[in-house]
């Protein structure tokens, strides 16, 4: 099932499924046990959110080949994990805010990102499907320029709006051989399949939960292709996944 997250005229959170009459409600526990048995919201008359209020997005770097040769750095003999905070999430549909008082190289990177169904700690790569809620779009929103002059990653990757995700969480999904895509104004600049992940989903959410316990609605991102560039402000960018469907927003 496909669902999101969105905030009515009445100020109520939801969660919904879209149909073809419109956002159907999700009654239950997104996390335990959950149907499409609610109402029927007309989606222009809904505010769309993030689909989880995730505690935290546990991103992944270097973790496709030619993104790794691009960059001109070694191929990681670990995943090479940071972490942007909960406030840089918006939805589908945002604006990703141009941090101009500190930065004037702010790229995209499309992303393949995964939602946390269950608390996982020191969880075996074989039990990690388990844990898994669905999966997700996510723009890796990057100031480039201050990646490379910061030690740290936390300033270049954490400015509010840097995480776009969305507009859905796809839970029944084999994340193996996804085709993944990012557009510019309309134009492809990235392209590839899931299928050339380093270090795979199971992986990743196994790996990552022998340093940190992850808790549900947490958001792990595996990684970005090459093709990554800059916007500018004025810019769509849209990253779509097979399987999932389209994320857009928009800078200013
Ligand atoms: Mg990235």
């Amino acid at each position: 099932m496909k669902f999101l997250r969105f905030e009515t005229r009445g100020k109520e959170t939801l969660y919904g499924t879209p149909e073809a009459g419109g956002i159907r409600e999700i009654k239950g526990d997104i996390f335990g046990r959950f149907e499409a048995a609610g109402r029927t919201f007309d989606p222009a008359e809904v505010r769309l959110l993030p689909p989880v209020a995730a505690s935290k997005i546990v991103a992944v770097g270097l973790n496709y080949k030619d993104h790794a040769a691009e960059m001109g750095r070694e191929l990681p003999e670990e995943p090479r994990l940071f972490i942007k905070p909960s406030t840089s999430l918006i939805a589908h549909g945002d604006k990703i805010i141009y941090p101009r008082h500190m930065s004037s190289h702010v790229d995209y990177e499309g992303e393949l990102a995964l939602v946390i169904g269950k608390k996982a700690r020191h969880v075996e790569e074989a039990d990690a499907p388990g844990y898994v809620l669905g999966y997700t779009c996510l723009n890796d929103v990057t100031a480039r320029d201050l990646q490379s002059k910061d030690i740290q990653f936390t300033r270049a990757k954490g400015f509010d709006t840097f995480a776009p995700v969305g507009p859905v969480v796809e839970t029944e999904l084999d994340p193996g051989d996804l085709e993944i895509s990012t557009y510019l104004n309309g134009e492809r600049k990235q392209h590839s399949s899931t299928k050339h992940l380093l270090f795979s989903v199971p992986r990743l959410v196994s790996f990552i939960s022998k340093v940190m316990t992850l808790l549900p609605g947490d958001i792990v991102s595996t990684g970005t292709p090459s093709g990554v560039g800059p916007m500018k402000q004025g810019d769509k960018v849209e990253v779509e996944i097979e399987g999932i469907g389209k994320l857009t927003n928009y800078v200013v």
